[in-house]
C-alpha cells in the first residue's frame, strides 16, 4: 500500500518493536510484523495484529510484572 504519512513510499512486509504502557506496566513486544514505509519508515500494525497486542498486554498486565519484554507470536500463525 502507499504511505499515509508521506504520500510517498510505498510500504514493504517487515516488523517492529512495539511498546505498550498500562497502568504503571510497560510491555514490549519485539519483531511484531509490520508494513515499513520504503520512504519515511513509518510502520503500520495491521488491526488484527493491534487488536492481539492489546489483549496480551492485558493479560501480562494483569499478572502484575512491571516491565516484560517478550517476542511476538500469533497464535494462530
Ligand atoms: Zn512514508
Amino acid at each position: 500500500m502507499q504511505c499515509m504519512i508521506c504520500k510517498h513510499g510505498a510500504t514493504q512486509k517487515g516488523s517492529t518493536t512495539v511498546t505498550l504502557e498500562k497502568d504503571g506496566a510497560t510491555i514490549v513486544f519485539k519483531h511484531v510484523p509490520a508494513l515499513v514505509c520504503e520512504n519515511c519508515g513509518e510502520k503500520y500494525i495491521e488491526d488484527e495484529i493491534a487488536k492481539e497486542l492489546l489483549k496480551k498486554a492485558n493479560e501480562i498486565q494483569k499478572s502484575g510484572v512491571e516491565v516484560d519484554i517478550r517476542e511476538y507470536q500469533l497464535d494462530a500463525a
